[in-house]
């Protein structure tokens, strides 16, 4: 199993699991450091599980300890495979992203691809948290780039959700799977945040705030994407401002 989501959501995740299966579950992957995903996979071990995580967040998980969060019993540098019986779960790392041991889940016989909070059906979105401190902007067109390699490579069709999204609490708009087509529209989301932090810079357009104004903004080329608030670009822009500048 994938993401233990917390102590109090992995004790009902290992329920929902016994309600299909009665072999216990051999491995618990992480798909990156965050505590919202990894904690609580400590329910798990009592199986004989074990913990399966790249190398990276072994090292955060040691500088940044957490009581809720078990550290890694294997880690990877760049792939591994976990196989249990005849399944296998490809794990992928393309470099930092969504932190800086994100890694991508595939399972390729069935065509699917997983990428945890970063892209998620029903459609590509803005990013929930303006202040995206959890991005790493100017790693992220390397990473979409071998992604969208990677799944064209191997015939991946499917992208699996991970979340919720923000604006489905009616359960509209919300959907469990969607066409890998979402991961490039999601990569020419950030392109767009890119360039238009350039461009916006170079013709005046940020403050001594390091703020963009969003008179010069082209607008219209955001206001497709789930969760659209306009009012958020500045920040997410002054954090792309930040990486570039001072590299944090
Ligand atoms: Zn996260």
């Amino acid at each position: 199993m994938t993401d233990p989501l917390g102590i109090d959501a992995a004790p009902k995740y290992k329920r929902a699991i016994a309600a299909i299966t009665d072999a216990p579950v051999k491995y618990v992957v992480y798909s990156h450091y965050h505590w919202d995903r990894v904690a609580g996979a400590e329910v798990f071990l009592r199986d004989g599980a074990e913990v399966i995580a790249q190398e990276s967040c072994a090292e955060r998980f040691s500088v940044n300890p957490n009581p809720d969060v078990v550290t890694p019993d294997i880690t990877f540098e760049t792939d591994y495979v976990v196989k249990v019986g005849d399944q296998q779960l490809g794990l992928n790392y393309f470099g930092p992203s969504h932190s800086d041991c994100m890694t991508v889940f595939t399972v390729e016989k069935q065509g699917l691809m997983q990428i945890v909070d970063l892209v998620n059906p029903p459609a590509a979105a803005f990013p929930e948290n303006p202040t995206i401190p959890y991005i790493r902007p100017h790693n992220l067109r390397e990473f979409f780039q071998r992604t969208i390699e990677f799944a064209a490579e191997r015939n991946i069709d499917t992208v699996v959700a991970s979340r919720v999204m923000p604006d489905a609490a009616s359960g509209a708009g919300s959907s469990a799977t969607g066409p890998v087509s979402l991961v490039n529209d999601q990569a020419a989301f950030w392109n767009a945040i890119f360039e238009q932090s350039s461009s916006v810079r170079a013709a005046g357009g940020v403050g001594i705030d390091g703020l963009v104004r969003l008179e010069y903004v082209d607008l219209d080329q955001f206001d497709d994407y789930a969760g659209y608030r306009k009012e958020d670009l500045p920040s997410i822009m002054r954090r792309v401002f930040s990486y570039y500048d001072m590299g944090r």
